[in-house]
């Protein structure tokens, strides 16, 4: 590994240990000839997948997509940024253990749908409008209504 500072290539490994998630390994390395130390990390090499659009064209999958999704569908509502974090996280697990080289963007939107309706009815409505392109203000209300009688079960 070459020295981010001097360009040399003796480096040595001085610390060696799991980061925080236990999903790579952190080590600290320093440099033989200039003595500074830097910090790799070493990970699994992760499938790439990817997302089939409606328009039938494909792009890498991107999780900072669902993520502006979720954020935006959660604008101004009683969740923390924990909690979209983790439902990103239940969405992505979900969709990597689908073992699909190619998933659907409507897959996607549908398993973040699911997410959001145990989580808040507001975002989950705004999210599935925007997604489903709620055509009018009747589609709107009755999935909306949908929601409000499920709650009352
Ligand atoms: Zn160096």
């Amino acid at each position: 590994m070459k020295c981010p500072f001097c360009g040399k290539e003796n480096t040595r490994v001085i610390d060696s240990r799991p980061a925080d998630d236990c999903s790579s390994i952190r080590r600290r390395r320093q440099c033989d000839e200039c003595s500074k130390r830097f910090t790799t990390y070493e990970k699994v090499e992760t499938i790439p997948l990817v997302v089939i659009k409606k328009d039938n064209n494909r792009e890498p999958y991107d999780r900072s997509k669902i993520e502006a999704g979720v954020f935006r569908s959660c604008h101004k509502r009683p969740i923390s940024v924990d909690q979209i974090n983790a439902v990103v996280d239940e969405v992505e697990n979900i969709i990597f253990n689908l073992e699909e080289k190619e998933v659907p963007s409507y897959k996607i939107g549908e398993i973040v749908m699911d997410k959001l309706k145990n989580l808040d009815a507001v975002a989950y409505v705004r999210f599935a409008s925007v997604y489903r392109e709620f055509k009018d203000v009747n589609t709107f209300m009755n999935e909306l209504k949908k929601i409000l009688d499920h709650e009352h079960v």
